[in-house]
């Protein structure tokens, strides 16, 4: 049942502004309501910025959590690699790079900014 992940379990997304995923997604699905993906969008990235976590503990992916259920990348999609999936880049870590360049697998993580970082 234990899968080793990340020691850190920083996902390596590709980041994307939130107004821009909207975008995109408005533009793929064009018979969904713009307006109610985005309340959606904004909810999970806020859970996610709160420490919202998946049922298996990692950190919920706020992408698909919008259009899915909130759970991790790996639970939602069944894959490991999200390097080419997006993540919302307020939805990335504070220390994550918010380039195109993927962060380090080994990264520290601070948790000083955050109030929580988790729920318990
Ligand atoms: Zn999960």
């Amino acid at each position: 049942m234990a899968i080793k992940k990340n020691r850190d379990r920083t996902f390596r997304f590709s980041p994307i502004s939130f107004e821009d995923y909207v975008a995109l997604h408005a533009e793929a699905n064009r018979d969904e309501n713009e307006r109610a993906f985005r309340q959606r969008l904004k909810e999970a990235v806020e859970a996610k910025r709160a420490g919202q976590l998946c049922e298996c503990g990692e950190p919920i992916w706020a992408i698909g959590s919008a259009a899915a259920h909130y759970a991790c990348f790996t639970c939602i999609t069944g894959e490991v690699d999200p390097s080419n999936d997006y993540e919302i880049d307020a939805a990335l870590r504070s220390n994550e790079p918010r380039s195109i360049s993927p962060p380090p697998v080994d990264a520290p993580v601070h948790t000083t900014q955050h109030r929580r970082r988790r729920v318990e």
